[in-house]
C-alpha cells in the first residue's frame, strides 16, 4: 500500500522550499559566545540569547560540574515522585528572593511553563487576552487551555479595554504580554496593562524571558524597569537566556505555586531538572544580582549599535532592549541578506514566517554583553555594506 501520510509531507516540504521558507539545522562546535563557530568558521555571533555571556562562564560550569560530582547527572524522577532534589528548591529560594515573590516553582523550559501556567488557570469558562504578537509557547498554551481567546493588536491599550469591556460572563479573565517581545525586542506597556488588570478584575501574566538578568537596575526585569510593584502579577522567565543555564521558573502568590504543584500537567507529568543545571542558575544569579558591570556593558553595546543602525540609515527603535530587529520584508532578501553577512563573518539568523507574521521577515539581531567594540564595528561595517547592496539602506 502507498504511504499517503508521508506523501503528504514530502509534499509540504516541497511547498516550504519553493516559499524559502524550509528550515534546516546548523551545527554549532563550540561554546556560546560573543564568536560562534558554524560549519567550521568563526563568526561574529549576533543571533545568541545568551545576553551576558554567562553560558560559558567559569562560574557557571564550576558549580554545576560539582552538583554532578555530588547528584549525578538526571534526576531520575519527577519532582512528586523522588526527584525533588536540595538544589531544586534551593533555586526556587533564590529566585523568590532575587523576584521579590512569596515563592517560585521551576519548569523544564520557559515553553513548558507558560503552557503550565495558562492551561491550568484557564479553561473553558475562561477568557484569555493576548497580544498579538506574544510568543508562539503563549498561544499554544491558551489553545491547549480551551479558554475563549481574545488577540488584540500589538500593544494597542485601546483595543484591550474595549475587549474587556466586552467580556462579562466568564469566570476568570486572564490578560497575558511579553513583557520584552521576543522578535521585535520592545516593552510591553506594563504600566497601562496593571492598570487595566486592576480596573477590570483580570489577572495579568507577563513572560520574562528576554527580561530576566537585562531590565531594571539589578536585572529583576520589566517590574523593576517600570518600577512596578503588584504582587497580583503572575510572571515567568526562563533561565535559558540571560541567566546562561536551562529551564524556566513561574514566580508569585505561594498559593498559585501550591495550585501549580497540584494542578500543572507540565509540571506534574515530567521528570525534574537535571540539578547541575539548578547550580549552574543559581551562580548565574548571584553574579546578576552583584556584577553590575556586565548589565551595564551590556546597555553601553544596545545603546551604542542601535544608534549606529540609525544612523546608517535603519530604522531600528532606540529600546533600551539586546534584541533588535532588521525588518526587511521579503524572506528571500532576508535570506539573501543573512548569507551575504555570513560570507563576511558575521552571523545573524533571518525570521520569516510562520515565526513572524508575513510580510515582515526580519534579520534579529541580539547583543550580549562581552561583545567588544571592534566586532560590533566590523559587524556593522559589513551590515551597512550589504544593506546597500541590497537597496535596503
Ligand atoms: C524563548 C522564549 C520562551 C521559551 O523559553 P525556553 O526556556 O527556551 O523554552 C518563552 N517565551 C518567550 C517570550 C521566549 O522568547
Amino acid at each position: 500500500m502507498k504511504s499517503v501520510p508521508l506523501e503528504d509531507i514530502s509534499e509540504e516540504l516541497a511547498g516550504l522550499k519553493a516559499q524559502n521558507l524550509l528550515r534546516s539545522l546548523k551545527i554549532v562546535d563550540g561554546p556560546q559566545e560573543s564568536h560562534i563557530s558554524l560549519g567550521g568558521r568563526r563568526l561574529v555571533n549576533l543571533s545568541s540569547n545568551n545576553y551576558l555571556g554567562l553560558s560559558n562562564d567559569k562560574r557557571l560550569k564550576n558549580a554545576a560540574i560539582s552538583a554532578i560530582k555530588k547528584y549525578g547527572l538526571g534526576a531520575g524522577a519527577s519532582r512528586l515522585i523522588c526527584g525533588n532534589m536540595l538544589l531544586h528548591k534551593k533555586l526556587e529560594d533564590r529566585i523568590a528572593a532575587f523576584k521579590k515573590t512569596e515563592a517560585a516553582l521551576l519548569f523544564n523550559s520557559g515553553y513548558c511553563a507558560n503552557l503550565a501556567v495558562l492551561s491550568s488557570l484557564c479553561g473553558r469558562d475562561d477568557v484569555v487576552f493576548s497580544d498579538k504578537l506574544n510568543h508562539a509557547s503563549i498561544i499554544d498554551a491558551i489553545i491547549l487551555s480551551r479558554a475563549e481567546f481574545r488577540r488584540y493588536p500589538h500593544k494597542d491599550i485601546k483595543n484591550l479595554e474595549s475587549l474587556l469591556k466586552n467580556s462579562n460572563g466568564f469566570r476568570r479573565r486572564l490578560i497575558v504580554t511579553d513583557s520584552v517581545f521576543s522578535m521585535d525586542g520592545d516593552l510591553a506597556p506594563l504600566p497601562e496593562l496593571t492598570y487595566l488588570a486592576k480596573k477590570y478584575n483580570c489577572l495579568l501574566y507577563i513572560d520574562e524571558a528576554h527580561a530576566t538578568g537585562i531590565l531594571g537596575k539589578t536585572g529583576k526585569g520589566a517590574l523593576e524597569y517600570f518600577g512596578i510593584e503588584d504582587e497580583a502579577i503572575i510572571q515567568m522567565g526562563t533561565l535559558s537566556k540571560a541567566v546562561g543555564a536551562f529551564g524556566a521558573y513561574v514566580c508569585g502568590a505561594k498559593i498559585l505555586i501550591d495550585y501549580l504543584i497540584n494542578k500543572a500537567r507540565p509540571f506534574i507529568y515530567t521528570t525534574a531538572l537535571p540539578v547541575s543545571v539548578c547550580a549552574g542558575a543559581i551562580a548565574a544569579l548571584d553574579i546578576i544580582e552583584s556584577d553590575g558591570l556586565l548589565r551595564s556593558g551590556l546597555s553601553e553595546n544596545i545603546k551604542f549599535f542601535r544608534q549606529a543602525l540609525r544612523s546608517l540609515g535603519f530604522k531600528n527603535s532606540l529600546d533600551p532592549t539586546p534584541v533588535i530587529p532588521l525588518l526587511i520584508g521579503d524572506a528571500v532578501k532576508t535570506m539573501e541578506f543573512s548569507r551575504r553577512l555570513f560570507s563576511k563573518g558575521v552571523f545573524v539568523q533571518g525570521i520569516r514566517p510562520p515565526t513572524v507574521p508575513a510580510g515582515t521577515s526580519r534579520l534579529r539581531i541580539t547583543l550580549m554583553a562581552t561583545h567588544k567594540k571592534k566586532d560590533l564595528e566590523f559587524a556593522l561595517d559589513k551590515i551597512a555594506e550589504i544593506g546597500r547592496q541590497l537597496g535596503i539602506i
